[in-house]
């Protein structure tokens, strides 16, 4: 029941969640933004545990899951996704140092950007976004600079926690994409982030 109370004020509050818990004056994380474009984003973010934070454009805020192990692009894997408070769409640029102390603290590296087509659909009817996503059950179709092809995100019934999915298309592989290490944005990997801030 907390669990449901707490889903539903993720849909309603849209950034107030995201800006109570940073203090601006602190942190380089962007406040806000605005695009039409339908946009995601990859974040490698070295924070007390190393994770990855899967951003989707959603409304006018980038619904946000944090994905310990990483997206894969073997259809056979299911990564666990935890959902997280909705992101600015500016966020889909950052990449720098949420200094210490600050929620979330750690390194942040652009891993992946792009946009993406929504084919989400239920008994055959074409889903838009938002009714997918109260749904909990999304496809889209990624063009990123790393990810390709269509992802599905699926809400399980347990815990409210998310899946990561990628359908077989022809952009499938067991290669571990992971191993692409540097940032999308600058080129750098997540050390050199650290060392030129410092
Ligand atoms: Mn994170």
């Amino acid at each position: 029941m907390i669990a449901r109370t707490e889903n539903i004020m993720v849909l309603s509050m849209g950034l107030e969640r995201y800006r109570k818990k940073r203090d601006f004056s602190s942190t380089p994380e962007p406040k806000g933004g605005k695009t039409k474009k339908d946009i995601f984003c990859v974040q490698k973010h070295d924070a007390t545990n190393l994770h990855y934070d899967f951003r989707l454009k959603v409304g006018s805020v980038l619904k946000s899951w944090a994905v310990p192990k990483g997206p894969s692009m073997d259809p056979s894997v299911k990564r666990l996704a935890i959902p997280t408070e909705d992101h600015p769409v500016d966020y889909a640029g950052f990449e720098g140092i949420i200094p210490e102390g600050e929620y979330g603290g750690g390194t942040v590296m652009l891993w992946d950007k792009g946009s993406f087509t929504n084919v989400s659909e239920k008994d055959g009817k074409k889903l838009s976004l938002k009714e997918a996503y109260e749904k909990g059950h999304i496809s889209v179709d990624l063009d990123g600079e790393r990810l390709k092809g269509v992802f599905a995100l699926v809400r399980t019934g347990m815990d409210h926690n998310w899946l990561l999915i990628k359908k077989d298309d022809k952009h499938a592989s067991k290669k571990d994409i992971l191993k692409k290490s540097k940032s999308v944005k600058s080129g750098k990997t997540l050390k050199q982030i650290e060392k030129d801030a410092s």
